[in-house]
């Protein structure tokens, strides 16, 4: 089965799990899209009343910075997948209650076995609190950190959200500061304390 076939059977799946929370309130399931053979994961919070009307994530304005912050470091929504800790849009964009993101998690980890991304990019505390709890964003965001997750290390970059970056000019010049992290990553500057060697050249289209 190709990756991209394992993605529509997991979408399937969640359409059809009736015990996933949020679904009530919401129009419609928004999975993750992007590329299956991404090198870059971004996970974010939730989809907003945008993302509920088109069932695609990051579709509304935070979606359009996060396009334009992309593309300045030249990649496009295409090179990536692009995802949320939950699937379904929280009432009024409320913040997700930790058993809602609970509740989702299995289909998280599932989503992100397939893709098999060698950098995954949270945006905002809650995808951040997934690989890195107990820590501060404001301490953290743009810097690397290398997680074990899934019996695979994988470098996770904690990143603003790019709503929170809308709202204020400072996170906002952080954030698109942040983003160069990722060019460097991809050129296989950021090395593990694990390797004695640089990870190999990822490249943006292979
Ligand atoms: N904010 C998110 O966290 N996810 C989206 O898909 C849109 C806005």
């Amino acid at each position: 089965m190709t990756k991209a076939e394992e993605l529509v059977l997991l979408k399937r799946k969640m359409e059809e799990d009736l015990s996933l929370p949020l679904r009530t309130g919401a129009t419609q399931l928004v999975f993750g899209e992007g590329s299956p053979d991404a090198k870059i994961y971004l996970l974010g919070e939730g989809p907003g009343y945008h993302e509920d009307k088109l069932g695609r994530p990051f579709v509304g304005m935070a979606g359009k910075l996060l396009d334009e912050t992309l593309k300045e470091i030249g990649l496009e929504r295409g090179n990536v997948y692009i995802s949320n800790v939950v699937r379904f849009r929280p009432p009024e964009n409320r913040d997700p209650e930790p058993e809602e993101i609970a509740a989702f998690q299995p289909y998280v980890d599932a989503e992100i076995k397939i893709i098999s991304p060698e950098i995954i990019v949270t945006l905002g505390r809650f995808s951040m609190g997934k690989f890195l709890p107990n820590v501060k964003i404001s301490a953290v965001h743009g810097k690397p950190f290398f997680v074990q997750f899934l019996g695979k290390e994988v470098l996770v970059i904690p990143m603003y959200h790019p709503a929170a970056a809308l709202r204020r000019g400072e996170v906002l010049k952080d954030f698109k500061e942040d983003f160069k992290i990722i060019v460097k990553a991809l050129n296989g500057e950021i090395i593990s304390p694990n390797k004695t060697t640089k990870i190999p050249q990822l490249g943006l289209f292979d």
